[in-house]
């Protein structure tokens, strides 16, 4: 782990730079010495230093543990990233879908942005990993902490720290992408993708998926299930798959086929359940 390097891969002089980062190359955790901000969300050379929360380092533990044992989910470009600071506005023209808001770091993605899915998927894992490591799997509650800018529901930014919930325990998920992205979307297809998704609903799939139900899904669970939509088998590791939990055909490298194929009717059943529960598929 290097602290105060800077996170190379997110650099960006145009908006406040630097950041946590895991680099799969050499396998460090970088936790950059930029991310500092103001309580206004200007970028500061004072105050509390963001990756000094513990949800970020463990989010990005949780990169490295999936790129380790799943292998590469990673897509050609990153995420959001674009000319012209163009930043999570490709995919879609509703604002609350787009990171144009955060002001307290990297604009490349954040939470509640419409993502190509591997990468909503890579990141709302990483959000679970912190999660899962900081609040009691047997709760009714679980509240996971952002470090950058949150939009409630009525639209209005938040500044960070933010306690997001990643548990419904009574009543629906929030539904994010379905419930205040469904206008506006581009299609994904120049990047070879049907299907969107947002962090924030990987998160709260995966933390209830793993954490929930006579059919919950063990850590190896998970891993084997990506494994298998990417190779057949849940020995080789992922190498720079896109994995999804549905496709417009369908087809067999889905990770709900993934499910079925590796588990019984029951438990294959709930990972699809769980999934439609928390809107995790959006497809074009
Ligand atoms: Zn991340």
């Amino acid at each position: 782990m290097w602290a105060d390097t800077g996170c190379p891969s997110i650099l960006d002089t145009n908006l406040v730079p630097g950041g946590a980062c895991y680099s799969a190359g050499t396998g460090a955790l970088e936790l950059g010495p930029d991310l500092i901000y103001a309580p206004d969300g200007t970028s500061s050379a004072t105050g509390r230093h963001t990756t000094f929360n513990k949800f970020v380092i463990a989010h990005e533990f949780g990169h490295n543990i999936q790129y380790t044992t799943w292998g590469n989910l990673s897509l050609p470009d990153y995420e959001c990233a674009g000319a012209n600071n163009t930043m999570c506005q490709r995919w879609t023209t509703d604002s609350h879908c787009r990171c144009d808001f955060v002001k307290t770091g990297n604009r490349y993605h954040c939470l509640q942005s419409r993502q190509l899915q591997p990468w909503a998927e890579t990141e709302g894992f990483a959000h679970f990993f912190a999660a899962n490591l900081m609040n009691l799997a047997t709760n009714n509650s679980c509240t996971f902490i952002y470090y950058k800018d949150y939009l409630l529901p009525d639209g209005t930014p938040h500044k960070p720290p933010n306690a997001v919930p990643c548990f419904y325990n009574s009543g629906p998920p929030q539904m994010w992408m379905q419930n205040k992205c469904a206008a506006g979307v581009a299609s994904m297809s120049a990047d070879g993708v049907t299907a969107g998704g947002v962090e924030w609903a990987w998160l709260t799939f995966f933390w209830e998926l793993h954490n929930r139900g006579g059919n919950a899904y063990s850590s190896n669970d998970l891993q084997h299930v990506c494994q298998w939509a990417c190779n057949g088998n849940v020995t080789s590791l992922c190498a720079s798959a896109k994995v999804f939990f549905d496709t417009v055909n369908g087809g067999n490298s889905t990770l709900k086929y993934a499910a079925g194929q590796l588990f019984g009717s029951a438990k294959s059943q709930y990972f699809i359940d769980t999934g439609k529960k928390h809107g995790i598929n959006v497809l074009q």
